[in-house]
């Protein structure tokens, strides 16, 4: 079992409780280190704003680094404030910002998550083959 996960997942407090929850819940995860901006999503996809991106990546490289962990979720979700459009233009940012993920991390399992009008969590997008075989496995 893991001890650490890493959530990249916005401010908005209605989705706070169901992200760690599911997180803990799927992934047998014991704690969820939490990285939020309002719509990190948009932030890690269009990676405009360097700043505040190098501020997420620092904060990712605690996570794993530390932490020691070996997954990193994305989420995006209904009605967000700092993010304010449909759920599959969330989604598209959401790929995008486990593509740049995916490049600085290449061992690290990300998934993607939606959270719904009824604050209920899915994985949509997963990435979770990175993980060369270990030396048991032929
Ligand atoms: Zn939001």
């Amino acid at each position: 079992m893991d001890e650490f996960c890493t959530s990249i997942h916005c401010m908005d407090g209605r989705i706070q409780e169901p992200v760690i929850r599911f997180l803990k819940a799927r992934y047998q995860v014991k704690y969820v280190d939490v990285i939020t901006e309002p719509g990190p999503c948009r932030i890690l996809a269009e990676n405009r704003d360097k700043e505040l991106v190098k501020s997420i990546v620092e904060r990712i490289n605690i996570s794993v680094m530390k932490h020691k962990s070996q997954l990193i979720a994305v989420s995006g979700h209904h009605d967000c404030a700092g993010n304010p459009c449909d759920a599959d233009t969330q989604k598209n940012q959401i790929k995008k910002s486990i593509d740049f993920c995916r490049d600085l991390y290449p061992n690290i399992d990300m998934i993607g998550l939606w959270i719904d009008n009824n604050w209920e969590v899915t994985v949509f997008a997963e990435d979770v083959q990175a993980r060369p075989a270990g030396p048991d496995i032929k």
